[in-house]
């Protein structure tokens, strides 16, 4: 479900013509939309309402301020895998102790700062993390609050769209080193063994392997507590699906019954890590049409949009709807949309049906609001998009587009060079 439809032909957001945005904020432009947002967010922090949970959204789907502010308003945390998105939480005022801090390369610096601002819990990577936490910890005064990220081999081969074989990613702790590391866990000075936690992988289109992991976690959770450490938090991560194409990924409602009934019995707060599902459906990339060319073997729509504003097409081939803003009916023709990049690999996509288009006009990328922004660069030399949220008749910009004085701002020309 999402806010962005067309009305007399017309594409909204809300009750935001998208043209009527392009005009004032330029183009590419990011658009989001705060009733989407809010529905996400609240549609699936409400399916678990009745175990204690906490919804830790995933900031690196779309770190915007604005966005984070609003989750946190409804009560949400966040999950952070990085010093700069724990500094974006806590200046749109999320509670440290709703913050989950995830990644395989935490620095010393970023420990520091996490220690320092008391987060929720660590979610431990490898054993050397664990000792270099503990070790802080120490040297600072404080206590750490751990889980390990287990990594819970979830057979891909019954699951093919599990992309990667889990036992041969840089994530987490393997199943059968995960009590050791309990154990040696429990020893450290100035750590508490407070959790378990998976992140089995993104954009999943089946409950069943969510189910699986649960299960292993589980009967970790058994023979820890044979050890004496109890779990008071289990967080079984982020990696609901959308649906960009043709994609049927379950309902949040859907993913949540199948969790409940596998947490009968468990006396724990669960945390969710969601991203994907929160906030990709509820933005769209805003591209005007530059040019179109016709080649001997291809047609081409050349956009102002680039690979640096939105990778993902480029980086793992995948699909976004395309449309005009303006819904009249033409005849269809097969096309590549492509960005300015000197790249042959910049494109929004290849060989798809488009109605027939004129330089000038408007397109939206739709699904674009999870890990479009985020994963954006000045490649080129291209200023980053301008950044709207849309909030019923209004809108407003929640991040500038950058200028040309931006990108050189960091640069430096040392003195025997001038
Ligand atoms: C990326 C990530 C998420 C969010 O994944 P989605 O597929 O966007 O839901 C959650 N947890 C961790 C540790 C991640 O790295």
């Amino acid at each position: 479900m999402h806010h962005f439809q067309y009305r007399n032909g017309r594409l909204y957001c809300e009750d935001v013509p998208v043209e009527h945005i392009a005009q004032e904020a330029g183009t590419p432009c990011y658009i989001y939309s705060h009733a989407t947002l809010h529905h996400h967010f609240t549609v699936f922090d409400g399916a678990f309402s009745q175990l204690p949970h906490l919804t830790c959204y995933s900031v690196k789907a779309n770190s915007n301020l604005a966005i984070l502010k609003l989750f946190g308003s409804l009560g949400g945390g966040v999950d952070i895998v990085s010093g700069g998105e724990l500094f974006r939480a806590r200046q749109a005022g999320i509670p440290p102790d709703r913050i989950v801090y995830s990644g395989v390369g935490k620095t010393r610096e970023e420990i520091d700062y996490a220690l320092s601002e008391d987060i929720l819990m660590f979610n431990i990577e490898s054993s050397q993390e664990l000792e270099a936490i503990s070790q802080r910890a120490v040297a600072l005064g404080r206590r750490a609050r751990i889980a390990l990220r287990v990594n819970p081999d979830v057979d891909p081969k019954t699951h093919p769209y599990i992309t990667t074989g889990m036992e041969k990613n840089k994530f987490g702790v393997a199943m059968d080193e995960a009590l050791e590391s309990y154990r040696r866990a429990a020893e450290l000075p100035s750590v508490d063994v407070v959790g378990v936690d998976c992140h089995i992988g993104s954009q999943l289109t089946e409950v069943q392997p969510f189910v699986d992991a649960l299960r292993r976690l589980r009967a970790l959770i058994d023979r820890l507590a044979e050890l004496g450490l109890e779990t008071r938090y289990l967080d079984l991560g982020g990696g609901l699906g959308i649906t960009y194409d043709r994609e049927q990924p379950p309902h949040p409602t859907e993913y949540a019954r199948a969790i409940v009934r596998e947490l009968q019995g468990l006396n724990c707060t669960v945390i969710f890590e969601p991203g994907r599902v929160i906030v990709g459906n509820a933005g769209i990339l805003l591209t005007r049409v530059l040019y179109t060319k016709k080649t001997p073997k291809k047609q081409f729509v050349i956009v102002d949009a680039g690979m640096n504003d939105l990778i993902r097409p480029s980086l793992y081939g995948s699909y976004h709807h395309i449309q005009p803003v303006v819904s009249e009916d033409r005849p269809t023709e097969t096309v590549d949309v492509v960005g300015p990049i000197c790249e042959s690999g910049d494109f929004l996509a290849r060989e798809r049906a488009l109605p027939q288009v004129q330089p000038g006009e408007y397109l939206a990328v739709m699904s674009a609001g999870a890990y479009g922004f985020t994963m954006a660069s000045n490649y080129n030399s291209r200023p980053k998009a301008a950044e709207v949220l849309v909030h019923g008749d209004t809108f407003h910009v929640i991040r500038l587009r950058e200028t040309w004085e931006d990108l050189v701002r960091a640069e430096r020309i040392p003195e025997f060079l001038q």
